[in-house]
């Protein structure tokens, strides 16, 4: 738990202040003083080129480059950027660096499913998922290291917050997976060559195994706002990752006062981990539920920028046996997003259990009825089918092992940390 010493315990509902991950905004330290480039907006490197000495018109145009190369092409080494000078490039490898996550494990679900464990250069761990279908690929992307919001069926709320991710290890997640699943565009080696109508044609989605992005992984992706923000904007910038905002989900517990920003300042989907409908029910399993209550969290939702009946929002909602699933539940659901006029699907997950868990998947035939009574509404509500069980890679199963520790463990070291010496 050594990594965790210096952190205030996290209150029930509170983001804790979280120490800068970072030494200068948006830069990941490294111990051999170099600056990893990975995470940083054109502009600031073009910056940091000047401080290395460049004029700031050749800076400029070294920036433009290297962005490039770093995100459209997924190059790792100065030395293969091939439009640079020769005599330019270990120039750039003495002072810069393009890192990416480092593995720890990777992992294998029987469905396709693959987990990856990683570690941050401060030493924390942390995960992402990839979720291949027939129609499309989906990446899983974690936010923070842990969770500070304690939602009683999720495991990485049993974690306590280490700290923010830095838009690095957040894009730098993207660049890993584009890396494993050998998706960086071929052909050209210049930029003048990669602007041609036949390259072009690299960069769709058709025949990508990536093609989605959610941001579902551990975290919530609210209360580290301007990181997830830095990271999507390069995931979304036509000349780095050039992934359309509508193949880019954002799932909040439902920190209402950062909704619309959101919307306007990322613009990607929304979805809402609504989970129950009542005000007890969602103040006992989402305990943020007791700062922003249903009624306010509908009405953000329905002033969500960007919402409409061709982009939905997705509310997603755990299956929990006993606490949510019954018939007057899901008819309440209906009335609430009637009421709200929300342009909505519901995202039906049956529950994932882990170790110590207290709750258990409602039954197929609870869940089945849950989903026609919301179906019969009009309203679309699939019932998920869990994928990467067996390699706890399922919705709410992440936790790194670093952190393992029950939550009646976690409990007695909180008492112990407040008790009177
Ligand atoms: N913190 C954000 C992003 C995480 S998304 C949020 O909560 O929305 C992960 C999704 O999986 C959320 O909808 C979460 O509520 C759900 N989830 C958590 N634990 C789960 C479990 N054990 N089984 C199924 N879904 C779970
Ligand atoms: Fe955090 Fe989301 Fe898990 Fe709740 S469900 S503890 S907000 S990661």
């Amino acid at each position: 738990m050594a990594d965790t010493a210096l952190m205030p315990i996290p209150g029930l509902i509170d983001p804790v202040p979280v120490a800068r991950a970072t030494q200068q905004e948006g830069i990941t330290p490294r111990a051999d003083g170099r600056t990893d480039l990975i995470g940083l907006p054109r502009p600031r490197i073009a910056e940091l080129f000047a401080q290395a000495g460049l004029d700031s018109r050749q800076a400029r145009l070294r920036a433009k480059q290297v962005f490039h190369w770093l995100y459209h092409r997924g190059v790792t080494e100065f030395a293969d950027m091939t439009d640079i000078a020769k005599t330019m490039r270990p120039w750039l490898a003495e002072r810069f660096v393009i890192g990416r996550p480092e593995v720890v494990e990777a992992q294998h679900s029987s469905d396709g499913t693959r987990k990856w464990l990683l570690r941050t250069g401060d030493g924390h761990d942390y995960e992402m998922v990839f979720i291949p279908d027939a129609d499309r690929g989906t990446l899983c992307v974690s936010s923070q290291v842990g969770c500070t919001l304690n939602c009683t069926f999720c495991h990485t709320g049993t974690m306590r917050l280490v700290r923010n991710l830095t838009p690095g290890e957040i894009v730098g997640q993207v660049m890993l997976a584009r890396d494993a699943l050998g998706e960086w565009p071929k052909g050209g080696g210049t930029m003048a060559g990669l602007d041609d109508a036949e390259d072009e044609s690299d960069y769709t989605s058709d025949g990508r195994l990536l093609t989605n992005i959610v941001m579902m992984g551990m975290g919530e992706p609210l209360y580290n706002f301007e990181n997830v923000k830095g990271a999507l904007q390069l995931v979304m910038d036509g000349d780095g990752l050039a992934l359309s905002k509508r193949r880019i989900t954002l799932s909040t517990s439902g920190v209402v006062p950062m909704m619309a920003r959101c919307g306007e300042e990322i613009g990607v989907n929304l979805a809402v981990s609504l989970h129950a409908v009542t005000k007890e029910t969602r103040d006992a399993i989402v305990p943020l539920n007791r700062k922003f209550g249903i009624e306010q969290l509908l009405e953000a939702c329905a002033a969500y920028p960007g919402a409409s009946n061709a982009r939905r929002i997705t509310f997603e909602y755990v299956m929990l046996d006993g606490i949510n699933d019954s018939d007057a539940d899901a008819r309440e659901l209906v009335r609430l997003l009637r009421h709200y006029k929300l342009p909505a699907k519901v995202n039906l997950i049956p529950f994932n259990p882990w170790p110590g868990a207290s709750y258990a998947c409602s039954s197929p035939e609870r869940v089945r009825r849950f989903s026609e009574i919301v179906f019969e509404a009009g309203i679309s509500a699939p019932v998920r089918t869990p994928r990467g069980r067996d390699i706890d890679a399922a919705c709410g199963q992440l936790r790194t092992a670093a952190q393992k520790k029950s939550r009646a463990e976690r409990d007695r070291e909180q008492a112990d940390e407040t008790a009177p010496a």
